[in-house]
């Protein structure tokens, strides 16, 4: 098949083979759509597990170059563009060899975005609350019986979409620092900005490098862009600053012109969700836990509202009231798992850095033991001591950050050093729990250092809390 004449796609460049790196669903999803299209492929994957396997074996099938157990660099290096999946770190061999040979590497995002012209999309980005506040936007755009879909880092891939007969109007994107900083055309309909602290710090060179990678939200920002931005935040005011377009702010904190805020209802005086100055539902009415909740409850809203007029009719905003009131807690996310012996387990694996576990102290209200440790990040831990005191009873440091923890907060609060041994973590927890307290696994860590990934060690948390030791 000949080359398209599209150079857009190869951002200006002559067409040529495109090389996707890692095989896994957006990286198969993106290989077979550019297939579709005319495009010569080399799609390749440094793993070697039976599913890799099985996607080289389809694509090859259809025609394209494929392989499963190692990339061919100098191949990649030739290429006119790479895509790269969601999971291949910017440092991987593939990554590196197209980058020296001054070839484009772009995300699955970018692809996927190209073939969906007609896409309006809210994308989300911020250090935490992306997943929830995203789902909470495709939840609501359904919710006014829009065709909307959750993508990018949760749902399917948008290459997915693209194949499909029937793309959707709309999307919720998340969308990671890395994935921002590999999608050039990033241009949403909304544009959403949770909030700001350091992360990754592991994997970027320091705070400004990640913060800069955050900004490119704002890339392509023109007059009719819309932004809906975290007025309690300030390195979110001030990274948007000079965005050109509409902005809209959120608050939780009684923050001067917030068009969603979290303010007394008329009447009772009950703390409520108000959107462009008009009550929308009671706090109460949301089932999930902490204010943190509620700031991501009033940008989905917040955003979804400003989108399009049409969602701004009295029964839009009483199908968005309805849908917040619906609407629970995201696995591994401040999620109760059980309460066994009058002690209440709950699940935060999620918490993958310290301003997350920060908010998970910060929304508990009765004595925890707190799980903290795993792999460390970069950042201490002693902001975490005074949260803690309030109602915190005792930390289990844990994982291979245990000493760190130990060494930012012993003397501040109770500590007690474990090792590595998850089994006995929790059983020590479930000795210093009294009935009536709460155990909380909210680590601030990655989990890189005891488990696959942070829904491997949530699976042996539930597991273990529910006194199965067989795991
Ligand atoms: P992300 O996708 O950005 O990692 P999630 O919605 O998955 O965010 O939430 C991950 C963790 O971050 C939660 O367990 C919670 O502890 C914390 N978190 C969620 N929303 C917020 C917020 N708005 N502000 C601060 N921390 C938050």
């Amino acid at each position: 098949m000949s080359a398209p004449r599209d150079r857009s796609l190869f951002r200006g460049r002559a067409p040529g083979e495109v090389a996707v790196v890692g095989l896994g669903r957006s990286g198969t999803a993106v290989a077979r759509l550019l297939g579709r299209d005319g495009h010569r492929v080399y799609a390749s994957d440094a793993g070697d597990s039976s599913a890799a396997r099985l996607a080289a074996a389809e694509l090859a099938a259809q025609g394209m170059s494929a392989e499963a157990g190692g990339h061919d660099l100098a191949r990649i290096a030739r290429a006119a563009l790479v895509v790269a999946s969601p999971g291949v770190p910017p440092t991987a061999p593939p990554l590196a060899a197209a980058r020296k040979a001054g070839v484009p590497v772009v995300s699955e995002i970018e692809i996927g975005l190209h073939y969906l012209p007609q896409l309006r999309y809210v994308a989300v980005t911020g250090t935490n609350g992306k997943t929830t506040t995203t789902a909470l936007i495709g939840h609501l755009l359904r919710a006014l019986g829009l065709h909307a879909v959750d993508a990018g880092n949760i749902g399917t891939p948008l290459a997915q979409l693209a194949l499909g007969a029937e793309p959707p109007a709309w999307a919720a994107l998340e969308l990671s620092s890395f994935q921002l900083h590999d999608t050039p055309s990033v241009n949403p309909t909304v544009g959403v900005l949770t909030n700001l602290s350091p992360d990754h710090l592991d994997r970027y060179g320091d705070v400004e490098e990640y913060y800069a990678d955050k900004a490119l939200l704002f890339r392509n920002a023109h007059a009719g862009s819309r932004w809906v931005l975290n007025a309690d935040d300030p390195g979110v005011l001030h990274m948007a600053r000079q965005a050109a377009g509409h902005a809209w702010t959120f608050s939780t904190r009684g923050a001067p012109r917030a068009a969603a805020a979290l303010a007394p209802l008329p009447g009772t005086g009950a703390p409520g969700l108000w959107i462009d100055g008009a009550p929308l539902m009671a706090r109460d009415e949301l089932a999930l836990l902490g204010d943190h909740n509620v700031a991501n409850a009033l940008a989905a809203a917040l955003a979804v509202y400003v989108a399009d007029a049409g969602h701004q009719t009295p029964d839009a905003r009483a199908r968005m009231a309805a849908a917040l009131r619906e609407f629970r807690a995201l696995a591994n996310r401040l999620e109760p798992v059980g309460t066994y012996d009058g002690v209440e387990w709950i699940n935060d694996s999620k918490a993958t850095n310290v301003s997350s576990t920060l908010v998970a102290l910060q929304g508990m209200r009765k004595p925890y033991v707190l799980l903290l440790g795993g792999r460390h990040k970069g950042e201490p831990y002693t902001a975490l001591a005074e949260p803690f005191r309030r109602v915190g009873k005792v930390v289990l440091a844990f994982g291979e950050s245990a000493p760190m923890v130990e060494r930012d907060l012993a003397g501040l609060v109770p500590v007690e050093r474990m090792g590595s041994d998850f089994a006995a973590v929790i059983e020590r927890a479930r000795e210093l729990a009294a009935p009536g307290d709460a155990v909380l696994l909210s680590p601030a860590c990655s989990s890189y250092d005891m488990f696959a990934n942070y829904e491997e060690r949530a699976a042996a948390f539930r597991r273990l809390a529910a006194g199965d030791a067989a795991c």
